[in-house]
């Protein structure tokens, strides 16, 4: 998708901290890091939001859900705790739209969400 921030990043056009690649995702840090650690783990394949996954995506969001986990546990968080978030659409604050699993560890995080 010509004009995707994330699409961008994928392709090298755009700098990322990577923290991780692979045949279909890529994990980089977000530019504006709301906790010690917050990683966005995005698909290579452009998908706009969750709302445009099919039945086909289920191994890959299983692989997007599986690596949030590994990275949690890369930095020390598996233990103390963590939090997975997929943000859809305008009410839940979603601004770049090629899906991205947050990944936000590191110090205590409050609930519920504002
Ligand atoms: P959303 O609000 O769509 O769920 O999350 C988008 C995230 O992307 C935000 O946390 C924002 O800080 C991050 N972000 C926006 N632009 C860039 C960028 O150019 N590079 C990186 N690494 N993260 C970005
Ligand atoms: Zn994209």
């Amino acid at each position: 998708m010509p004009d995707c921030l994330f699409c961008k990043i994928v392709a090298g056009d755009i700098p990322g901290s990577i923290v991780h690649r692979d045949e279909h995702l890529l994990a980089f840090k977000d530019i504006n890091p709301q906790a010690p650690l917050h990683v966005l783990i995005v698909p290579r394949r452009h998908i706009a939001s969750l709302n445009d996954l099919g039945p086909e995506d289920d191994d890959l969001v299983g692989e997007m859900v599986r690596r949030a986990a590994a990275i949690a546990r890369e930095h020390g968080c598996a233990d103390s705790g963590y939090r997975t978030v997929f943000n859809c659409n305008a009410d839940a604050g979603q601004t770049v739209f090629h899906i991205h699993l947050h990944v936000l560890g590191g110090r205590r995080l409050s609930w519920p969400p504002g």
